[in-house]
C-alpha cells in the first residue's frame, strides 16, 4: 500500500513537472517566431523629476502578445529567453525599436532600455549598440541602459570593460532594482553608474512602513554621498510620493504618474512645444 501511494505521488510529481517543462518548451519555441510574427511591442512608462514634476524620459518595457495565449509577462518569458539565448535577438530588437521610436518623437526626452546580463556579456555588445545608434540616428545622450547587478557579478572584469565602452559611446547607465538580488555596495563604486533605481518593493507603503522607510532613506543617502541621482520605482500612491519628495528623492516612476502604455498615449509629452517656442501656426505672418 505504501508502495502504491509512493508510486501515485511520483506519478503526480512527474505529471506536473512534465506540464511545466512542456510549457517552457512551448514558450521557448514560440519566442523564436515572436519577432517575425510581429507579436512583440514596446510600451513606455514616464519617469519624472520629483521637484519640477517634468517628464525626463520613458522606460521601454517589452510586451508579448501571443497568438493563442494572449499577453505573456516579461517576468515569465525573459528568463526563458535568457536561458535559450533568444534574448540576444530579442534584446537587439528592443534596442533598435526603442531607438527608432524615440527618434520619431518631437522631443529630446530620454529612453531607458532594460539590458539583460546575457546581452551585456556578448563579445560585441558595445559595437552592436554603436551600430544601432548610427542606423537609427539616435543621439547616445538620449539613451539610458538599465542593468541589474546580477548582470555584473558573473564576470566583474568583463562587465566593467563593457560598461566603460558603453560610457565611451555616450550612453548613460542606471543600476536597476537596487536593493534586490546580489546587491553589493562596492558595485556602486566600482562601476560607472549614472543613476540608482530603488526597487519598487521598497517603495510599496514606504510612507507607513518604518522598515521600508529606513532602507529608502539609506539608499537616498548613498546616492547623495556618491553623487548619483536616485529614482524610485513603483510609486503608486500620493503619500508614497510625498514621502519621497520630503526625503529629496530625485526622480519617480510608477502607476501614480503613468502606467506603461503605447507611446501614443503620451503624445502630449513627446510632442510638447518647447517652453517659450513660438507655435508653428503663429510663424505665418498675419496678413
Ligand atoms: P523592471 O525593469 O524593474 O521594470 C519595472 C516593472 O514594474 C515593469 O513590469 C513595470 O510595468 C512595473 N511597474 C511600473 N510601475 C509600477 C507600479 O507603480 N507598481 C507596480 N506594482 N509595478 C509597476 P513589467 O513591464 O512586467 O516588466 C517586468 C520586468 O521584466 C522588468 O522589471 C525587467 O526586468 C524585465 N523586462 C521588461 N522589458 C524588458 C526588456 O525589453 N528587456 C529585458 N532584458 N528585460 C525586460
Ligand atoms: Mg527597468
Ligand atoms: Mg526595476
Ligand atoms: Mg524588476
Amino acid at each position: 500500500r505504501a508502495k502504491m501511494e509512493g508510486r501515485g505521488t511520483y506519478r503526480f510529481f512527474e505529471a506536473t513537472m512534465g506540464a511545466e517543462v512542456r510549457d517552457r518548451r512551448l514558450i521557448e519555441h514560440d519566442l523564436r517566431h515572436a519577432i517575425s510574427r510581429r507579436e512583440l511591442s514596446l510600451v513606455y512608462q514616464p519617469q519624472q523629476d520629483i521637484k519640477t514634476g517634468k517628464t525626463t524620459g520613458f522606460e521601454a518595457l517589452l510586451r508579448w502578445q501571443h497568438a493563442t495565449r494572449g499577453a505573456i509577462s516579461p517576468n515569465v518569458f525573459i528568463p526563458i529567453a535568457e536561458e535559450s539565448g533568444a534574448i540576444l535577438q530579442i534584446g537587439e530588437w528592443v534596442l533598435q525599436t526603442a531607438c527608432r521610436e524615440a527618434v520619431s518623437w518631437n522631443s529630446d526626452l530620454a529612453v531607458a532600455v532594460n539590458v539583460s546580463a546575457v546581452q551585456l556579456h556578448t563579445a560585441n555588445f558595445a559595437s552592436l549598440l554603436h551600430e544601432i545608434l548610427f542606423q537609427t540616428g539616435m543621439p547616445a545622450q538620449r539613451l539610458e541602459l538599465e542593468i541589474t547587478e546580477t548582470a555584473l557579478v558573473r564576470d566583474f572584469d568583463r562587465a566593467l570593460a563593457t560598461l566603460r565602452q558603453l560610457k565611451a559611446l555616450g550612453v548613460r547607465i542606471a543600476m536597476d532594482d537596487f536593493g534586490t538580488g546580489y546587491s553589493s555596495l562596492s558595485n556602486l563604486r566600482a562601476f560607472p553608474f549614472d543613476k540608482i533605481k530603488i526597487d519598487g518593493t521598497f517603495i510599496k507603503s514606504v510612507d507607513v512602513n518604518e522598515q521600508a522607510a529606513t532602507i529608502v532613506r539609506a539608499v537616498l543617502g548613498l546616492g547623495r554621498g556618491l553623487g548619483l541621482p536616485v529614482l524610485a520605482e513603483g510609486v503608486e500612491t500620493a503619500s508614497e510620493l510625498d514621502f519621497l519628495s520630503a526625503e529629496s528623492c530625485d526622480e519617480v516612476q510608477g502607476y501614480l504618474l503613468g502606467v506603461p502604455a503605447d507611446i501614443g498615449q503620451f503624445r502630449h509629452l513627446t510632442h510638447e512645444t518647447a517652453a517659450g517656442a513660438v507655435p508653428v501656426i503663429a510663424r505665418t505672418p498675419a496678413q
